[in-house]
């Protein structure tokens, strides 16, 4: 290949797959109010491999209450959840002793790996005056080398997080995982990822650039952006890239805040059952065998 070549190829736009609309939305629990985009669309599995699922609870006003709001105890296994809280609070608890409280900006990076129970709800302070809630859980897959690790939990606070400024007053990349124009991300992952929280100024323009093999998408939370080619997408929008190309150019027409997903296809079989997420049915099996003789832990309720 010639460096002629190559130069072309990484000034090469990404194309769209497709752009999805917000899915109906649904509880979990009695806490959260999502929309789960990655059920509504084909071949999800292989198209945003290592991500396994995408829920987002947009803006919604809940009133005060003294009562628990959210999911009692359930087991993981296999993966990790990402819990990022962009207005209201969040708590969690889990059985190899993490947990903690997240609020605005902030991010929860749990790696359930060989198996962890936990909770999670709204935390008890918010609930009492209510008021807006907006958050995303995103599951990210392991490889099959660390299914089976020990449970770890990164709390990521919004005064950890790598930012970096764009130019002409554009607005900012908050970097949770990976990196953007040598800005690093706090979380730790077990292959190559990056997550970025954009927030757009009006008429402000920001590029990324992935390989053209691995796995691009992005949420838009607010505003309106256009993605080049006449492209445009608008809040609620869930857009997913194709394996072509690879450099994403944005302008906001109004201020705009963006999910951004990026990530290497781990490219291994997905057998998933629930909340357990293994390479093959005999695995699953044994989540289900060991769940059942208590050797996820313990967590109160
Ligand atoms: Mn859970």
């Amino acid at each position: 290949m010639t460096t002629n070549h190559a130069l072309e190829c990484a000034a090469q736009a990404r194309e769209i797959d497709a752009i999805y609309r917000a899915p109906a939305l649904h509880w979990v629990g009695d806490g959260f109010r999502v929309a789960g985009y990655f059920s509504a669309i084909p071949d999800a599995v292989r198209k945003l491999d290592p991500f396994l699922l995408l829920d987002y609870h947009p803006e919604y006003a809940y009133s005060p209450t003294n009562e628990r709001r959210g999911v009692g105890v359930h087991p993981h296994r296999g993966f990790e959840t990402v819990t990022f809280a962009f207005q209201g609070s969040v708590a969690h608890h889990d059985s190899s002793g993490g947990g903690g409280v997240i609020g605005p900006g902030d991010v929860q990076w749990m790696t359930a790996a060989s198996g962890i129970l936990h909770k999670e709800y709204h935390e008890e302070n918010y609930s009492r005056r209510g008021g807006p809630f907006q958050m995303v859980q995103l599951w990210v897959n392991l490889p099959r080398a660390h299914k089976m690790d020990p449970p770890r939990y990164q709390p990521i606070l919004a005064a950890d997080m790598g930012v970096a400024t764009l130019p002409d007053g554009a607005g900012l990349v908050r970097v949770v995982a990976g990196e953007y124009r040598g800005v690093r991300g706090p979380a730790e992952t077990f292959s190559p990822i990056n997550i970025y929280d954009a927030r757009l100024s009006q008429g402000g323009s920001v590029e990324f650039s992935f390989p053209a093999r691995q796995t691009a998408a992005l949420l838009v939370m607010q505003g309106d952006v256009a993605l080049g080619g006449g492209a445009r997408a608008t809040a609620n929008d869930f857009v997913l890239f194709r394996n072509v190309g690879e450099r994403i150019a944005i302008e906001a027409t109004g201020e705009a805040q963006l999910l951004v997903l990026n990530g290497e296809p781990l490219r291994e079989p997905v057998v998933q059952y629930g909340p357990f997420v293994m390479n093959d049915a005999r695995e699953i099996r044994q989540a289900f065998a060991d769940f059942s003789a208590g050797k996820f832990g313990h967590l109160e309720d």
